[in-house]
């Protein structure tokens, strides 16, 4: 299962906890090294630790900005040598109805989890094309496949991640690039604080205290994706807790 892994440069955005920091974890298992980007870097730092400095680089990044996003591609090349994979998984999920008006929020929701993607596939191609192979992983969701009240802009967004990902998939066919979406359902992680609105907020906690399952669910899927011989390309996985409507 993990063979085609080892070796392998990792790029991976939103590594400072929940899916991506579980995701490091099982890729350095089979073989990979990986190169970890968040904000917050002092659990970047810490999970480096826990990783092995030969196998994990921390990068403090915010993903808004497409500039630190290209220096976290050149980062990869400079402490690894090279860059095989990009895991544009940082997001937000600020729930709210529309009529609340929550302006700021539907800011940044679009700007981490679309521009995000955007930047991370514009800081990794460079080097994809050169070397004529490479692979994203884009996060998308279930609720880029289902629309619920309150969803409005976390829909919107993961709707657009993967159409982005499905229009460069065919854009990058003379490059050799694959291209996956990887679309889970509740994971436990720290993604429901970033629910802020009143009302909403402890809808969702409740929802994923009774449905979330084991973020090893999301790690596994990566590792499938990557361990596929380079003839096939995993266009999309869509998974929920087995509880999940
Ligand atoms: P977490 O809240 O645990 O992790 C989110 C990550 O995104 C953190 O590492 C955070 O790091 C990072 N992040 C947020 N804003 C920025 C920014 N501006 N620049 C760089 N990094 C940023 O949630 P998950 O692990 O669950 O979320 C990962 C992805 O999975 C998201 O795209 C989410 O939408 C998606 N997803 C998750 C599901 C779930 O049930 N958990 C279900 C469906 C999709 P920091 O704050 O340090 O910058």
């Amino acid at each position: 299962m993990t063979e085609g892994i080892t070796g392998k440069v990792v790029a991976i955005t939103g590594a400072s906890s929940g899916l991506g920091a579980e995701t490091a974890r099982h890729l350095v298992a089979a073989g990979a090294k990986v190169v970890l980007g968040a904000r917050r870097v002092d659990r970047l730092e810490a999970l480096a630790d826990e990783l092995g400095r030969e196998n994990a680089a921390p990068f403090q990044l915010d993903v808004t900005d497409a500039a630190q996003l290209r220096a976290f591609t050149a980062f990869a090349v400079e402490t690894f040598g090279k860059i095989d994979v990009m895991i544009n998984n940082a997001g937000l999920m600020p729930l709210s109805p529309l009529e609340m008006g929550r302006v700021e929020e539907w800011d940044q929701a679009i700007d981490v989890n679309i521009k995000g993607v955007l930047y991370g596939i514009h800081a990794a191609l460079p080097y994809f094309r050169e070397q004529r192979s490479g692979h994203f992983i884009n996060v998308s969701s279930v609720a880029g496949h289902v629309i619920s009240p309150g969803g409005a802009v976390y829909s919107a967004t993961k709707y657009a991640v993967r159409a982005l990902t499905e229009a460069f998939r065919k854009e990058a066919k003379p490059y050799n690039i694959r291209n996956t979406i990887l679309s889970p359902g509740a994971v436990d992680t720290e993604l429901p604080q970033s629910v802020k609105a009143p009302g909403v907020s402890e809808f969702v906690a409740k929802f994923y205290e009774d449905a979330a399952i084991s973020a090893s669910s999301f790690a596994r899927c990566v590792v499938f994706a990557l361990s596929q011989p380079e003839d096939m390309d995993v266009n999309e996985i869509l998974f929920r807790p087995t509880s999940q409507e």
